[in-house]
């Protein structure tokens, strides 16, 4: 079995040209090249013939195509459907922000979480996402930009903590110096909930961003939206998530998915301040974004903004989420695998 180059940290190059009997200089003038969009390793112009012919015989560059490319008309957001090597589809969403572009990218084909708001999980889980695959999103957003991508959050389709081995070793690969170098603290990992693996990523001690979606303030109320909370509670995830900002020193942030008639009263509000207390953190309030087969509303205006005011009363730092892709389906929630309808 051949190596995806997209998978490999820049110590692991060096180790096999060093095993092919080559100067070990040679992989620092390969390894940039493979986040440059290339597509084969005969295109890298800057080592002998020979030398590309041996690396052909260990490692390949996986394909990643653009299928589809959607622009919203309403902001810079744009929704890339990207093709991979065994024609899956996965979806990747592209931000600008004042600070630079950053980049949702999806972690597993489907999920098999089952939260009922959510479009993603509809068909259920197809497949994990390699580490390879998830480099391979960004690189192929950014090569059709022509510029460079400085965040990421995994927040596309899947759980990144239910695919942890792909997650980690992309993680490594990402913030590569002479790859696509994004710093740990430009990168959030966001889930709904996996408890030890929360704890695992937080003995790791890298100073990744958590974003937790909690959606409720109440056990009982929340396993009729998110099924993962028979099996991890919410009592169990708000501790992991205050264990991992006393380790990592990084705010967490908790993810709010506000449904009209469902939590988006005020008591809900209150209720969630109660529950944050003394964890460094922060509340991202999402408006529901409707998906065909859910019914959910958005909540109006007013109880959004009674809902964020409470919360900063309470002393809980709390933004309401700008939508950004609405017209595109780029939004939360709504990316799924099928192509665009
Ligand atoms: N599985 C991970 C990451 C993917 S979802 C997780 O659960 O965090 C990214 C975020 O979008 C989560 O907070 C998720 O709950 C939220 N989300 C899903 N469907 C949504 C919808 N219809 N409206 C608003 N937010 C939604």
């Amino acid at each position: 079995m051949k190596i995806d180059l997209k998978s490999m940290t820049f110590i692991e190059l060096e180790d096999m040209i060093i095993s092919l009997g080559e100067k070990k200089f040679r992989a620092a003038q390969i390894y940039p090249n493979i986040f440059k969009g290339i597509k084969s390793i005969e295109e890298i112009n800057n080592i002998p013939k020979a030398l590309k012919e041996k690396l052909s015989n260990l490692v390949y560059i996986s394909k990643c195509e653009i299928y589809q490319k959607l622009e919203s008309k309403i902001d810079d957001t744009k929704k890339y459907l990207l093709e991979l090597e065994d024609k899956n589809v996965v979806e990747a969403v592209l931000m600008k922000y004042k600070h630079g572009y950053s980049i949702c990218i999806s972690s597993q084909v489907g999920c098999k979480m089952g939260c009922s708001f959510c479009a993603s999980t509809i068909d259920g889980l197809v497949r994990n996402i390699t580490a390879s695959e998830m480099i391979s999103q960004i690189i192929t957003v950014q090569t059709d930009i022509g510029d460079r991508i400085s965040n990421v959050v995994i927040m596309g389709s899947g759980e990144p903590l239910d695919n942890y081995e792909n997650l980690i070793k992309f993680l490594e690969v990402v913030h590569q110096p002479l790859g696509l170098n994004i710093g740990y603290r430009h990168i959030t990992v966001s889930t709904c909930g996996i408890v030890p693996k929360i704890y695992e990523l937080a003995a790791l001690d890298i100073p990744v961003n958590l974003a937790i979606s909690l959606h409720e303030t109440d056990s009982d109320k929340r396993l009729l939206i998110m099924p993962v909370e028979k099996a991890y509670n919410m009592e169990s995830v708000i501790k992991a998530a205050k264990y991992y900002a006393d380790t990592t020193k990084r705010r967490v942030t908790f993810e709010f998915a506000v449904i009209k008639d469902i939590n988006d009263t005020r008591e809900s509000a209150i209720k969630l301040a109660k529950l944050l207390r003394g964890i460094m953190c922060h509340v991202n309030i999402i408006p529901v974004n409707p998906v065909k087969e859910t019914g959910y509303k958005r909540p109006d205006e007013d109880s959004l903004r009674l809902f964020q005011k409470v919360l900063t009363e309470e002393n809980i730092n709390a933004t309401i989420r700008r939508e950004m892709g609405k017209d595109i389906n780029g939004a939360c929630g709504q990316l799924r695998r099928s192509v665009a309808e």
